[in-house]
């Protein structure tokens, strides 16, 4: 049985100019300490995705079809003290974009975890040990709770933010954009870090980025995001192997590698459609060279051996 299943999930923000939609009928399902990756451009709603699974999304958004179920939870139905109450950080936990700068600055490492344990009625004489497991656990040494954000680097802050969200031992940790604005070897540092809990402590890792070659080190499967809706959902291997959508071809040819003679580099050409008023049938249609006439009507998701392509190129005939 998977631990998390979204089903039809489309999430809103009514805006004065118009309904934007952020996430607009989205579709997956994620078994016990595996790991999914959801990749797309800037502004294709993976955030507000992450988000929905957070019950965070603010107004004038919100949450207006589907389900997210995790166990046996409809986590859509409940109320935000429900929410709040049985889920936020004890089962779903996220380290929000841009979480790095989210440190309070004027109070010292230790605390601000401190303040978290206290909120979630942790018992006094257990709290430093606590802080001590948590910072160990995301391989810092316990010296730095003495110490306030500033004086952290980039990759410690980042450290420190991942050890906050692990602090309830949440079965599934979210994370959205979590190496951005770090250089590459502190970049590669966090995705061991992930790697390791999810494989040490079974934590199901969802995450959310523009960076296909990095998701690849890290994620058994990836669901690929075009103007809120996932257009490819397969594992990994299948996802590089076989691409079957032509974004998801696009994305895999735009990855610069070193060791081809190939130097030149490649982008999707075109730009994605608003998400006020994105075209009638397959959204991709404007961008993509095997556009035909079927394409005007949106295609739904056809089934594949490892997921689902949802692209008319992969009607199967009866
Ligand atoms: Fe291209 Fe049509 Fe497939 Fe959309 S449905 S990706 S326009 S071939």
């Amino acid at each position: 049985m998977p631990r998390l299943e979204v089903l039809g999930l489309k999430a809103y923000y009514f805006t004065d100019g118009g309904i934007i939609r952020g996430v607009d009928g989205i579709n997956f399902e994620i078994s016990d300490g595996q790991s999914l990756g959801i990749v797309g451009e800037s502004a294709c709603g993976k955030s507000t995705l992450g988000a929905a699974l957070m019950q965070s999304i603010q107004p004038p958004g919100r949450i207006v079809e589907g389900s997210i179920t995790l166990g046996d939870d409809d986590i859509t139905k409940m109320s935000s003290s429900e929410f709040d109450s049985k889920i936020r950080w004890k089962r779903i936990a996220m380290v929000f974009q841009g979480a790095m700068n989210a440190l309070d600055p004027v109070y010292t490492v230790e605390s601000q975890l401190r303040e978290i344990l206290i909120q979630h009625h942790f018992q006094d004489k257990k709290i430093d040990d606590k802080i001590t497991e948590s910072l160990q656990e995301v391989g810092l040494d316990v010296s730095i709770a003495k110490r306030y954000p500033h004086e952290l680097s980039g990759g410690m802050k980042q450290r420190v933010v991942i050890a906050m969200a692990l602090l309830l031992k949440p079965d599934v940790l979210i994370a959205d954009e979590p190496t951005t604005a770090l250089d590459m070897l502190v970049q590669s540092q966090i995705i061991s870090l992930l790697k390791k809990l999810q494989k040490e402590k079974g934590i199901t890792i969802i995450l959310i980025t523009h960076d296909l070659a990095l998701v690849s080190q890290i994620t058994d499967r990836i669901g690929i995001m075009y103007a809120g809706q996932l257009v490819e959902f397969s594992t990994t291997k299948d996802i590089y192997k076989n691409p079957r959508h032509p974004y998801t071809q696009a994305l895999i040819e735009a990855i610069p590698r070193l060791s081809t003679k190939d130097k030149k580099i490649h982008f999707v050409k075109g730009s994605p459609p608003s998400l006020l008023s994105p075209p009638p049938g397959c959204r991709f249609q404007d961008r993509c060279a095997y556009a035909m006439d079927v394409c005007k009507r949106d295609p739904p998701e056809f089934e594949t051996e490892t997921g689902y392509v949802r692209c008319w190129l992969y009607e199967k005939s009866e």
